[in-house]
C-alpha cells in the first residue's frame, strides 16, 4: 500500500512524473508537450502546450456516455423549488447560455462578471463562460455597491450577469439597485447586463440599450449547439477575489489545464468522490469553495452537485441532513461556522435521517476548533476533515487524503501537506522551523497545478505580494501562523498580522480562542489584542455563550467572565488571559464565515472600524459597540 508521504514525497521529487500521471484524468483535445515550465520563477507554467477546456471536462464528457445521469440539483427553501438537470440537459442550457454571451459580442478572453443568487442559471453561467474561453469573475451576490464597483473596474467585463434579487431567511433581498450602483461608481462599465428575471422585485429598473433579458433570449436559443473554445492549459478560466478578510481583496487568476488537473486529482484522492455519486458543498458559488467543489470538482469528477439557496435552519436545522438522504449524498463540505451554528441546536434533527451515504464530512475556510470537531464527529460517526487552503491555491493545502490512506484524525489540525505542495514552516529569517516550533506557513515553488498563475494583470504585485517575505529563499506565503508536530500534522494558529504581543510574548488569537472555547458555557468566540499601555497589547474576548440564561444578569456574567479567565490561565497561563471577556449573540463576519478581526480590534481601541461592506449581520457591530460600553 502507498502512504501519503510516499506520495508527497514523489510529487515534490519528481513533479513531471507525478503530475503526468494525474493529467490523465482529465480529457485533453491536445497533449501537452511539458509538464512543468519554470523557466522564469515565481511564475509556474504546467501542462504547456496542452489545449483542453473546463466545461468539456465537467459537462460535454460525461453527457456523451451517461447523458440521462444527474449532473446538477438547484434546491431553493427559500422559494421551494427543487430542480434536477441531467448531464444532457446541463449542457443544453450551458450551450443556451453560452449562444446568447456570443451574441452579446462576448469571446474568448472577455470577461464576464456574475453577481448572482445560487440559482442554476449562475452554474450555466460560468460554465457557459467557460466553454467559450471567456473569463468569470463571480462576485458574492449582495455586496453592496462599492464592493461590487470595486470588482468591475478590477475586472473590466463586458458583460454582467445578474438576477434581479436573492433571497435571505424568506425574504427577498434585491440585487438590481446595487448592481445599477456600481455600475454608476464604477469607471469601467460593461457594455450589457443580462438580467435573470425570477420574479421576486417586480417593479427592477431596466436600462436601455443596456439591459437584456435572459428568458427572452434563451427562447431564441433553444436548439443552439455551441463548440467548446480550446484553451492552452495557462490560458485564464477566471478570477475570484479573495474574501477581503485582511483588506482590498485581490484578484487572483486561475489557469485551465492546471487547474482542471489538480481539482480532478483532489476529487480522487482527498474528497473520495467519482462518477454516479453526489456532492454537497453548503458554500456559495461567490466563494472558492463555491467554483472548486460546487461547480467544477464534482462535475468534472463525474459526480452530482447540490447547488443550495437558503440557510441550514429553514424550514428546520434538519434541511441539510433531508437533502442528505434524499439525493443519498456522499461527500459533503461545509464550513466550521456552520458547524457552530448547528451544535447549538437540538442533535435530533441529524438523527431522524438516513445518513448511511456519507462517507465524509470536510471542513475548511477558517480554524475548526476541537469542541466542534468533537461535537459534529460524535453526532454524524463518520470521519470529519478539516482542511486548509486559500482563495490562491484554489484547492487544499493541508488536509487528510482519505483516497491515499487514511490516517489517525487529531483535533485541531488539518493535518499533512498535500502532494504537490512542498509546505515548510518558516521562521521570519527563511530558516525553517523544528518540529513543535511555530512560524510562517509557506510553500517552497513551483506552487502546484491549480493555484494562482498571477494576480489579474499585476505580475509584479503577484511577485511583491506573496513571494517577498524573505530575501532568499523565494518562498509562496500565506500570512498565517502554524506549527507541525513530531508526527507531521500541522496546525494553524491564525493569520500573521493576527498576532497579540504582550509584554514581549507573541501569542496568537486562535489559540487564545481555543482556551475561551474549552469552557463548555462558550460556543464561539473572537480574540483581538488592544493597545495597553503597561503590557503593549492585551487579548481582549467577545464571545457568544451556547445558552443565554447563562448571562441573564450582570453577576452572572462577571462568574462566567472569571471562569472563562480561570480556564485560560489552565491552558496557556495568565500571560494570555483576557483583560475582558464581553459577552454578546453574534459575532461580526465576512459574509464567507470569517471573523472581522481587524474591524472588532478597531473598534475595542475606539477607532474606526474601516470598510463593513462585505459584514454579514450589522447587527453584530451594535452589539460590541454596546458591550464596550457596558
Ligand atoms: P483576504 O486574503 O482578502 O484577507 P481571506 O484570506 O479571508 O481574505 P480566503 O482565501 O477565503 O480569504 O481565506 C483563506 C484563509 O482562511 C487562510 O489563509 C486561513 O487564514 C483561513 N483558513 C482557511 N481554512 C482554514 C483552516 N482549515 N484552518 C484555519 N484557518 C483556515
Ligand atoms: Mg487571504
Amino acid at each position: 500500500m502507498t502512504t501519503i508521504q510516499e506520495v508527497h514525497k514523489q510529487s515534490i521529487d519528481n513533479p513531471d512524473a507525478f503530475w503526468g500521471e494525474q493529467a490523465r484524468l482529465v480529457d485533453w483535445h491536445k497533449p501537452f508537450t511539458q509538464t512543468l515550465d519554470f523557466s522564469r520563477p515565481p511564475f509556474a507554467k504546467w501542462f504547456v502546450g496542452g489545449e483542453t477546456n473546463l466545461c468539456y471536462n465537467a459537462v460535454d464528457r460525461h453527457a456523451a456516455k451517461r447523458p440521462n445521469d444527474r449532473a446538477l440539483v438547484y434546491i431553493s427553501t427559500e422559494t421551494d423549488e427543487e430542480k434536477v438537470y441531467s448531464f444532457a440537459e446541463l449542457q443544453r442550457e450551458v450551450e443556451r447560455m453560452a449562444a446568447i454571451m456570443l451574441g452579446l459580442g462576448v469571446g474568448k478572453g472577455d470577461r464576464v462578471l456574475i453577481y448572482m443568487p445560487m440559482i442554476a442559471e449562475a452554474a450555466f453561467a460560468m460554465l457557459a463562460c467557460a466553454r467559450i474561453g471567456a473569463i468569470h469573475s463571480v462576485v458574492f451576490g449582495g455586496f453592496a455597491s462599492g464592493s461590487l464597483a470595486t470588482r468591475i473596474d478590477d475586472a473590466a467585463p463586458k458583460l454582467i450577469v445578474s438576477s434581479d434579487a436573492g433571497m435571505r431567511g424568506g425574504k427577498a433581498v434585491p440585487y438590481k439597485h446595487l448592481l445599477d450602483e456600481a455600475i454608476n461608481l464604477a469607471a469601467n462599465k460593461p457594455a450589457k447586463v443580462l438580467m435573470i428575471d425570477r420574479g421576486l422585485d417586480k417593479g427592477f429598473n431596466k436600462v436601455d440599450g443596456r439591459d437584456v433579458d435572459y428568458a427572452t433570449l434563451r427562447a431564441q436559443h433553444m436548439d443552439a449547439q455551441v463548440p467548446v473554445t480550446w484553451l492552452e492549459s495557462s490560458e485564464p478560466s477566471y478570477i475570484p477575489y479573495t474574501s477581503g478578510t485582511t483588506g482590498k481583496p485581490k484578484g487572483v487568476q486561475r489557469d485551465t489545464g492546471g487547474y482542471a488537473v489538480a481539482l480532478a486529482s483532489s476529487m480522487k484522492n482527498i474528497f473520495c468522490g467519482g462518477e454516479g455519486e453526489t456532492m454537497f458543498a453548503t458554500s456559495d458559488i461567490g466563494w472558492v469553495v463555491g467554483h472548486s467543489y460546487i461547480i467544477y470538482g464534482p462535475l468534472i469528477a463525474g459526480m452530482c452537485t447540490i447547488m443550495y439557496e437558503g440557510t441550514p435552519l429553514r424550514p428546520d436545522a434538519g434541511i441539510w441532513w433531508h437533502i442528505v438522504e434524499k439525493y443519498k449524498v456522499n461527500v459533503m463540505f461545509s464550513a466550521p461556522t456552520a458547524a457552530r451554528v448547528l451544535k447549538k441546536q437540538d442533535p435530533a434533527y441529524m438523527h431522524k435521517y438516513d445518513l448511511s451515504t456519507l462517507k465524509h464530512l470536510f471542513l475548511a475556510g477558517e480554524p475548526l476548533d476541537q469542541p466542534t470537531h468533537e461535537w459534529i464527529m460524535g453526532e454524524l460517526k463518520l470521519p470529519v476533515i478539516d482542511n486548509y487552503w486559500q482563495t490562491e491555491t484554489g484547492w487544499p493545502m493541508l488536509s487528510q487524503m482519505p483516497g491515499i490512506e487514511q490516517k489517525p484524525l487529531k483535533f485541531g489540525t488539518p493535518s499533512f501537506p498535500v502532494y504537490g505542495y512542498n509546505l515548510k514552516i518558516f521562521r521570519e529569517d527563511g530558516s525553517i522551523c523544528d518540529a513543535n516550533e511555530k512560524g510562517i506557513v509557506g510553500i517552497m515553488p513551483p506552487l502546484p497545478p491549480g493555484c494562482l498563475s498571477t494576480v489579474w494583470g499585476d505580475d509584479a504585485r503577484f511577485v511583491s505580494t506573496y513571494f517577498s517575505l524573505f530575501k532568499e529563499p523565494q518562498v509562496y506565503s500565506s500570512f498565517d501562523w502554524g506549527i507541525r508536530d513530531e508526527e507531521g500534522y500541522h496546525y494553524i494558529l491564525g493569520r500573521t498580522d493576527d498576532v497579540i504581543n504582550v509584554a514581549g510574548h507573541r501569542l496568537g488569537t486562535r489559540e487564545i480562542e481555543e482556551a475561551v472555547q474549552a469552557h463548555p458555557a462558550i460556543a464561539e468566540v473572537a480574540v483581538v489584542g488592544v493597545a495597553d499601555q503597561v503590557k503593549g497589547q492585551m487579548p481582549m474576548a467577545f464571545a457568544v455563550v451556547k445558552d443565554a440564561a447563562k448571562v441573564a444578569t450582570p453577576e452572572l456574567k462577571q462568574a462566567l467572565e472569571k471562569e472563562v479567565m480561570k480556564k485560560v490561565d489552565e491552558i496557556l497561563g495568565a500571560i494570555a488571559r483576557p483583560g475582558r471577556v464581553h459577552f454578546v449573540t453574534v459575532l461580526p463576519k465576512t459574509r464567507s464565515g470569517k471573523l472581522l478581526r481587524r474591524s472588532i480590534q478597531a473598534l475595542a481601541e475606539g477607532r474606526d472600524p474601516g470598510d463593513l461592506t462585505t459584514i454579514e449581520d450589522p447587527a453584530a457591530l451594535e452589539q460590541l459597540k454596546s458591550a464596550l460600553g457596558a
